[in-house]
């Protein structure tokens, strides 16, 4: 169906603005209640908060140090439903060490009751003190001068841009309408206009909810201009560098009482990060400073010897509650609120909680019988009973198996006819081409970036195909 058509003299029951986390995870949680929903999303989906996380999910160790036990047990079963149930192909367990230098701002005691204490909620088994020859065998590039003694305990990765996708997908099989680079330009009491494709369209909605994150204030702006600010921004910086492959654990780095970094082994490289200062002006003026790349690698460095090559670098704008005081101290709640016509907007919040937030945000609408239970997003299920089409090593079947769970089949089926397409798209990285047309035919991918980017992991190698850029420049984050 054309894009204009998905849209145009329909009425839906709920038109959710941004096609991140909380906006997908929205539509799928709406559609699993029966809902006629509409999802438009200005840029490609998950092309800003949401693909530019530390990719944890995660309790949160700093905010057990914050005192908040409520959202670190949240997190904690949230976790263990993504990793069981939801999306057990893109949510993986991950250990981290929490090495206690002599000079380092906690005592050992503190930390190794902190991670005692997280350990327990998150009903982990292994927690407490590690030898430092074990430490060095989860982590060869552990720095070891002045360490006093390592702590260890268990959180989780994922790959965020498609656990995303995974998100719009199930929407979609649901019979939503999915819209990516379709822009919401004005609101009112019956709907809103939404641009797609140079064309205006007006989409007649019941609902709409603003899950627009560090934009969120804008769009309350079109339903109300005189809407006061609600939120602030912190933004946060990664860097990609080469290495990690042959560890066995992360690495958190303590810089202060309440602030960590980390060094992350994540799809065959290091993710190293993140930052966090106040930014002040529009989101797409955020950027990737000097300073902030010392600073991380200055901060890496604590822990990690010889951090290799660095290949790429991204940005993304934390929602915070409004109000003064430290970002990193800024409580990471959710806040929910009703605008003069009644559209609600969603801010703040982690990818790790984006379901609890998803029905949370159902509950604020009015939806009666909120079924809370997890449910497997499309290829979550059998996963130990796949029937491979073709012939692959087992370390690229891993890499499809992660990102498409049992959807790999159907990424596989056409190069069983043309085998070129099990090709590399780009020398050191394990995808394929047959991702590539999978993405273009199924996954509303539009650009190269989109695919390169965001559905596959080609950007990782930070060069080849040219059309890749290693550092997103504000136009990938405004999409
Ligand atoms: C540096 C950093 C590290 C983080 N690490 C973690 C972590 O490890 N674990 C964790 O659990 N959480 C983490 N988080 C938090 C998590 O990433 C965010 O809470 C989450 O991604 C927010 O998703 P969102 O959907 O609200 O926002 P976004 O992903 O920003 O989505 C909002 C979307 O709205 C779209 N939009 C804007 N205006 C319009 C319009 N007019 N019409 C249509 N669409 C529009 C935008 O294009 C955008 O795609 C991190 C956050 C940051 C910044």
């Amino acid at each position: 169906m054309d894009r204009l058509e998905q849209l145009a003299g329909k009425q839906f029951d709920l038109l959710v603005i941004g096609g991140g986390i909380i906006g997908a995870g929205i539509a799928e949680a709406a559609t699993a209640h029966g809902l006629k929903v509409a999802l438009v999303e200005r840029g490609d989906f998950a092309s800003a908060t949401s693909s530019a996380s530390s990719k944890l999910i995660h309790g949160g160790l700093r905010y057990l140090q914050m005192g908040d036990v409520r959202l670190v047990r949240e997190a904690h079963q949230e976790r263990r439903a993504l990793m069981n149930v939801v999306a057990p192909h893109l949510v993986h367990r991950l250990n981290f060490l929490f090495p206690l230098y002599d000079d380092g701002p906690h005592r050992p005691w503190f930390v190794r009751t902190g991670v005692l204490v997280y350990s327990a909620l998150a009903r982990a088994k292994i927690n407490g003190r590690v030898s430092e020859r074990r430490a060095l065998r989860l982590v060869p590039e552990l720095r070891t001068e002045g360490l006093h003694s390592s702590a260890l305990y268990a959180d989780a990765w994922t790959n965020d841009g498609r656990l995303t996708l995974a998100n719009v997908r199930a929407a979609a099989d649901r019979g939503a309408a999915v819209l990516n680079y379709a822009e919401v330009t004005a609101i009112d009491s019956d709907g809103a206009d939404v641009v797609v494709d140079g064309e205006t369209v007006r989409v007649q909605a019941g609902a709409i909810v603003n899950a627009t994150g560090p934009w969120l204030d804008r769009v309350r702006r079109l339903e109300d201009p005189s809407a006061a600010p609600s939120i602030r921004l912190s933004k946060g910086v990664h860097l990609i560098a080469d290495g990690g492959e042959n560890w066995g654990a992360a690495v958190t780095i303590p810089h202060d009482k309440v602030r960590v970094s980390f060094a992350i082994p994540w799809e065959g490289k290091l993710l190293l990060g993140t930052t966090d200062t106040l930014h002040e002006g529009e989101p797409e003026d955020a950027r990737v400073t000097d300073d902030d790349v010392r600073t991380i690698l200055d901060e890496a460095a604590v822990a990690v010897r010889d951090i290799g090559e660095v290949r790429a670098s991204f940005h993304g704008l934390r929602v915070l509650p409004g109000g003064p005081g430290a970002t990193a101290n800024a409580r990471r709640e959710t806040v929910y609120t009703h605008g003069a016509h009644g559209m609600l907007s969603v801010a703040g919040g982690k990818l790790t909680t984006y379901r609890r937030i998803a029905i949370d945000a159902l509950d604020q609408l009015g939806v009666r019988n909120l079924d809370r239970k997890p449910r497997p997003l499309p290829g979550a299920t059998g996963l130990s009973t796949i029937d491979w089409p073709v012939e692959l090593d087992p370390a690229t079947r891993s890499h499809l198996l992660h990102l498409y769970g049992s959807l790999v089949t159907e990424v596989l089926a056409p190069a069983v006819e043309d085998p070129s397409l099990l090709e590399p798209i780009v020398a050191g990285r394990p995808d394929l081409r047959a991702q590539e047309l999978y993405a273009r035919a199924h996954e509303w991918a539009r650009s190269d970036e989109d695919v390169y980017r965001r559905r596959t992991t080609v950007w990782l190698q930070g060069s080849e195909p040219d059309s890749v850029s290693a550092e997103p420049d504000s136009s990938l984050l405004t999409g």
